[in-house]
């Protein structure tokens, strides 16, 4: 490791002096005198502490590379931790969404709760040595030509917001996720609305909604189990559908419906899946649009795949909408009055809270200053590996945690062979070295 960090000095202008550190065998703050100075990490910076952050970081462990992953918040998975309702289950089975190296215990169920998720995570973070810099949010991360590094620059996101670290490194990972900041829209009449309007991130459970009348913005997956949360705990809710939505039975011929579409897909074209699925969808839940959930022209898997729209597995609450438990809307909200709201279509409605299901966006144009790998909406359209600077991405293609695991693996491998070769480089230098008196105060061996 020593070598390897000479190495790298010898690659640095004078100017950038330096200090050194391996990740994985001791506290950083401790080799530290002053974090003015930038602080060179001979492995991968990893940006974001989610399952995507922890799986590369496993992986590049697995194979004895060490990184540094920085969090912006105080904890591992902050989504799942922080941002989520209490009655979330992943979504998909879960064989579908375990990451690279250790599966889920068998004891867990086929979807398991967010507390059993979050549980997995830290223990896959414990065994795999993961241990992310906590409290620290990437502002900025520049490829500097001239040194041939990553410059990424981190504010102190709790204490003194003034506290600013600068790092280099050769490999940039980055893994803030397609959910990194709430989308959360400002209504007409927000000002004049006299009760709560919380975004989906910061609702926990519909105990809080008791008997009010609740009008949900958005009717994807979240829209759709806040709705059947409220229900449970006695709340009236009313969902907005504005849009065209495939909702699909979360499971379907006694498998899960993703993993029936997988299969599927190994031998079919994806046309023919779509459908495969809208007609097993129709025998099972029958036509949503005479519930007002009218389905999109394309069918479920090339709208995800074209548009990135995530079809609805529906968990319970298209019964509730049968039975006018839940409420449809079939017009956007034009505006919000003091106490309701009013339809594009010219209905009102009075309601006593609004919760916001509008989703979420990806942070990247605020922090990775590499305009030419950044999507229009904030996205990484380039798959895992983005161009031939060291910079990768881990969880932008919409795949979910498959994807992750998937990418996880890659991303470290293609490392690990920049890393092998960086390695030989310093083995057959440092043998020069050593037999070449002239070149003894070479940096190599500092
Ligand atoms: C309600 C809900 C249910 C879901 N269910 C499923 C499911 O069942 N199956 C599935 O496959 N997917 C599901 N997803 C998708 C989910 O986003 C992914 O499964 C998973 O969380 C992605 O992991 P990630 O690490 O890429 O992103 P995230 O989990 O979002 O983690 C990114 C991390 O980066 C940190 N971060 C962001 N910006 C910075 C910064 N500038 N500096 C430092 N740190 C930063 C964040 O704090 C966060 O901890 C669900 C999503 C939601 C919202």
């Amino acid at each position: 490791m020593e070598s390897l960090i000479g190495s790298f000095r010898g690659e640095r202008r004078e100017a950038e002096r330096q200090q050194v550190h391996d990740p994985l065998s001791g506290s950083l703050q401790g080799l530290c005198t002053s974090w003015k100075e930038p602080l060179v990490i001979p492995g991968p910076i990893i940006v974001g502490g989610g399952p995507s952050g922890l799986a590369v970081a496993a992986c590049l462990r697995a194979k004895g590379i060490p990184s540094v992953v920085l969090e912006r918040a105080h904890c591992i998975a902050s989504l799942w931790q922080l941002k989520t309702y209490d009655r979330l289950r992943l979504h998909l089975p879960k064989k579908h969404c375990e990451l690279p190296l250790t599966p889920f215990p068998s004891c867990f169920p086929t979807y398991p709760t967010k507390r059993q998720f979050v549980a997995y995570l830290e223990a896959y973070a414990r065994e795999h040595g993961v241990r992310p810099r906590f409290n620290e949010a990437v502002v900025a991360a520049e490829y500097d030509e001239a040194l041939g590094f990553w410059r990424v620059r981190t504010a102190a996101t709790q204490g003194s917001p003034a506290e600013k670290r600068e790092y280099l490194c050769r490999w940039l990972v980055a893994a803030t996720g397609e959910n990194a900041e709430a989308v959360a829209p400002e209504l007409e009449g927000s000002a004049d609305f006299g009760g709560p309007i919380v975004h989906t991130s910061s609702y926990k459970s519909g105990e809080a909604f008791r008997g009010k009348r609740v009008l949900v913005v958005g009717c994807g997956n979240s829209g759709m189990e806040v709705c059947l949360d409220l229900c449970n705990n006695a709340a009236k809710p009313t969902i907005v559908v504005r849009d065209s939505v495939h909702v699909l039975p979360r499971e379907m011929l006694g498998l899960s419906t993703f993993g029936l579409a997988m299969w599927l897909l190994k031998w079919l074209p994806l046309r023919v899946v779509d459908a495969l699925l809208l007609l097993l969808a129709r025998l099972v839940l029958g036509n949503t649009a005479k519930f007002g959930l009218r389905r999109p022209r394309l069918g479920p898997l090339r709208l995800k795949a074209l548009a990135g729209k995530t079809p609805v597995l529906d968990a319970g609450a298209l019964a509730l909408i049968k039975s006018q438990r839940i409420k449809v809307r079939p017009s956007g909200v034009k505006r919000l009055v003091k106490h309701g709201a009013e339809f594009a279509d010219g209905a009102a409605e009075e309601f006593d809270a609004v919760i916001l299901a509008t989703g979420y966006r990806s942070n990247l144009p605020h922090w990775l200053k590499a305009k030419e790998v950044i999507e229009e909406k904030g996205g990484l359209g380039g798959g895992w590996k983005l161009g031939d600077k060291g910079l990768y991405a881990l969880g932008f293609t919409k795949r979910g945690l498959l994807g992750v695991s998937l990418d996880a693996s890659r991303i470290a491998g293609d490392i690990e062979e920049c890393w092998k070769s960086q390695l030989e480089k310093i083995k057959v230098t440092s043998f020069t070295c050593s037999h070449a008196p002239s070149r003894r105060t070479s940096n190599f061996t500092k």
